[in-house]
């Protein structure tokens, strides 16, 4: 029996590729040479991975303060992510009237993740809508969290994973109004809270 083992462990990850080979069964090597077969496999493995996966990110200027409001959002709550495996692409053929889409929905970062926004539908009305979109698919494709039909006591929708909906904290439509009732950016607070952290219990404005 042969085992196939990687030598000179100090030189580059290249090595690894082009070095075939062999040392005699296991019982027959010492500890230092088990210790080197061991380190080896697990570097093999390690380069393994990383030759596998090359993550692309790419997305649209408009949208790219929205992944990095994302990342802050998160920051600011004790949670960091980096964020370089995104694509972002419209795409106006996206089947029935679904507004967005993730490819994976997994918390793995090892993953390309690709969100595909229809830019065909008129999906939002306003900078809060889009981004509440955009947090909802990455909420999908980076927190690995799913869609939540639960309501808040007064019937709002308990989380920004709500499906199909990204009206949850407009602001009024003319801007002069948004010091009336008409304005619901006070809930943007809840709602991100909630997405990162689901035990988040329902604020005050949700009581009957
Ligand atoms: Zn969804």
């Amino acid at each position: 029996m042969l085992i196939p083992v990687c030598e000179n462990a100090d030189q580059d990850e290249g090595a690894y590729e082009q070095k075939m080979c062999y040392l005699p069964k296991m019982e027959r090597l010492g500890m230092s040479a088990r210790i080197r077969l061991f380190l080896c496999l697990l570097l093999a493995t390690g380069c393994d991975e990383k030759e596998e996966f090359h993550p692309v990110y790419e997305v649209p200027a408009q949208l790219d303060s929205y992944v990095a409001s994302f990342i802050a959002e998160a920051s600011a709550r004790g949670f960091d992510y980096k964020i370089d495996n995104l694509i972002i692409r419209y795409d106006a053929t996206l089947s029935g009237p679904v507004c967005g889409q993730c490819n994976e929905v997994t918390k793995k970062n090892n993953v390309q993740k690709i969100i595909t926004i229809n830019a065909k539908l008129t999906c939002w009305t306003n900078d809060q809508e889009l981004e509440a979109l955009l947090f909802h698919e990455l909420g999908h494709c980076f927190l690995g969290r799913t869609h939540l039909t639960d309501l808040l006591p007064n019937g709002d929708p308990k989380s920004i994973m709500y499906p199909d909906n990204n009206s949850l904290y407009p602001p009024c439509v003319y801007a002069v109004d948004n010091t009336s009732s008409c304005n619901k950016t006070f809930k943007r607070q809840y709602y991100l809270d909630e997405l990162f952290n689901e035990i988040t219990p329902a604020p005050d404005w949700a009581k009957k």
